[in-house]
């Protein structure tokens, strides 16, 4: 029998995946037509975490700043966890990534001396951060899609679901795939599989990720084989914005990076009783004073207070984030303070991969926020991600582009299980206990909770959605057997009953 096969197929929209696609079809092979690429994605092709970053992208680049000082930052942040090597890595390359994201067409703020304009974000020593207003994740997005869209090569196929892999004898992947728009399955095959299907957001409540964070990648990478590490390390932005809904809407660092204090409801400013670095303190120790903050005063959140600056600036730097205060909660940010409330934001951990972007499984890779890499360590700096998300799709065409004679695929069985859960439970679960603030019992309470959804789940047909809390049921009980195992409190992680050495 045979399929539709592809030599390499990326899975996944973002930063990743579209950054992938564009170095391979650099590539002498691509250009020549030695080499077939498809890329896929579950929902449109915008409907991405990466289209809504706000900050920026961290890349060294002023006077005064150096290699040195961003490979601190980082370790830093990491809680010195991260791999130096990887770190070293990723910051010497993040320049020349810079400027293959403006010759794909991304267009990133000036000053008026007509340099780029970097901002100073928490965590970073220097001013590095290169943006497009606080929309740097649209920008990027949108040059990309464009970019790919005018390759005429381009196999790009939106509204795909990949449902499940198996790699057959002869080393050929096959995927098993869901056409959103037509409702029914295929089949494709590829020597090479990348996965670029991003964040676990939709684990937790509340999240600044997309409804298409569902943790696919790292379901079906375990089912491959693949070590899944560090899923633990959750990072939570201190400053999501407080409203209804499950996704919610981020209050970016970079407005405390421009001066704008925390504050408690009582009015008083109080970051300087929990770090030296005040507001501009790592995510992680932000998160757990506002909270501890939030508990002293038995308040559902603080405020973020931008009152004193200039409105220009604000009108100038932060125009999504004063349109969005505006049209959610009818908010001046230029004259009343913000409700703000930490929310789940980040996965550190994911799919380990080695230098390139492989996985164990030969041939099998994993770039951007799916994978773990070693760069962030036990807490990502802000603005690593999209970074090592482009850096990683150039380091791993080396690897790609290297392609073993076809073997034709053998055939293969799909079993298609789908089952009625509750996700909602599981999002509760884990925002309950997995959260900034863990304990052994709740932990310890959860996966049980959640094995028990597993057992007594029924089975339905299948739908996306079905398919997707099923990912998240099965991630979710990874997160807390991770949780579980960690000995120490580091970075993001935080259990009450562990040893606190290394929180202030
Ligand atoms: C609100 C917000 C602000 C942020 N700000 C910053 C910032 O300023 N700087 C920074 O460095 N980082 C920031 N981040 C983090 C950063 O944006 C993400 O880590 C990064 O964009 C992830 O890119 P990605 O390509 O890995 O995944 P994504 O951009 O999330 O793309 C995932 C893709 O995978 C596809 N997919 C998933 N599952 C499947 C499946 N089963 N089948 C087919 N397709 C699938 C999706 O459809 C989508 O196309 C922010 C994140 C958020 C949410």
């Amino acid at each position: 029998m045979t399929y539709p096969h592809h030599d390499i197929v990326i899975v996944g929209s973002g930063i990743a995946g579209l950054s992938t696609y564009l170095y391979l079809s650099e590539s002498e092979a691509f250009k020549e037509g030695k080499i077939s690429i498809c890329l896929i994605a579950k929902s449109t092709l915008q409907t991405t975490n990466t289209a809504w970053a706000q900050g920026g992208i961290a890349a060294v680049h002023a006077i005064g700043d150096d290699f040195e000082k961003h490979i601190e930052d980082t370790m830093v942040a990491g809680a010195h966890m991260n791999e130096k090597q990887v770190v070293r890595k990723v910051v010497e390359a993040a320049p020349a990534l810079l400027n293959d994201l403006i010759r794909w067409g991304t267009s990133f703020d000036r000053n008026a001396a007509n340099d780029y304009d970097l901002a100073k974000e928490g965590g970073h020593s220097e001013a590095r951060i290169w943006h497009a207003e606080d929309q740097t994740g649209h920008a990027i997005q949108s040059a990309l899609m464009q970019h790919v869209a005018d390759s005429a090569k381009a196999k790009v196929l939106a509204n795909t679901l990949l449902v499940d892999v198996i790699k057959d004898i002869n080393g050929q992947f096959h995927l098993h795939l869901f056409d959103e728009s037509r409702k029914f399955f295929y089949e494709i095959t590829t020597s090479k599989l990348v996965l670029a299907t991003g964040g676990t957001g939709m684990l937790y409540s509340k999240t600044t990720n997309q409804h298409v964070a569902t943790c696919d990648g790292i379901f079906i990478a375990k089912k491959l084989g693949a070590t899944i590490e560090n899923l633990s390390y959750i990072q939570f932005h201190p400053t999501g914005l407080f409203h209804d809904g499950n996704n919610s809407f981020l209050v970016s660092e970079a407005l405390r990076g421009a001066g704008a204090v925390l504050r408690n409801q009582q009015g008083e400013a109080f970051m300087h009783q929990y770090d030296e670095r005040l507001d501009l303190a790592p995510r992680d120790i932000v998160s757990r004073a506002i909270l501890a903050e939030m508990r002293k005063h038995g308040n559902a959140f603080v405020f973020l207070d931008a009152t004193h600056l200039s409105p220009a600036v604000i009108d100038h730097h932060f125009p999504a984030i004063k349109d969005q205060c505006k049209a959610l909660l009818n908010i001046d940010i230029t004259k009343e303070m913000i409700p703000v409330v930490p929310i789940q934001h980040y996965s550190c951990g994911g799919i380990k991969v080695d230098a390139f972007g492989e996985t164990i499984v030969s041939g099998l890779f994993a770039i951007g926020e799916v994978a773990s890499t070693g760069l962030h360590g036990a807490n990502r700096l802000a603005s690593n991600s999209l970074l090592e998300a482009i850096a990683f799709a150039k380091f791993a065409t080396e690897k790609l582009l290297v392609l073993s004679d076809y073997q034709p695929a053998v055939p293969v069985t799909f079993k298609i299980e789908c089952f009625d859960i509750d996700r909602s439970k599981i999002q509760e679960l884990l925002s309950k206990h997995a959260g900034i603030i863990k304990n052994t019992k709740g932990l310890k309470q959860a996966l049980s909770a959640l094995q028990t959804i597993k057992s007594n789940a029924v089975a339905v047909a299948f739908n996306p959605f079905h398919f997707a809390s099923g990912a998240l049921l099965d991630v979710g009980i990874l997160l807390i057997e991770d949780a579980l195992r960690q000995e120490k409190n580091r970075g993001v992680f935080y259990n009450e009953d562990l040893v606190n050495d290394l929180v202030p």
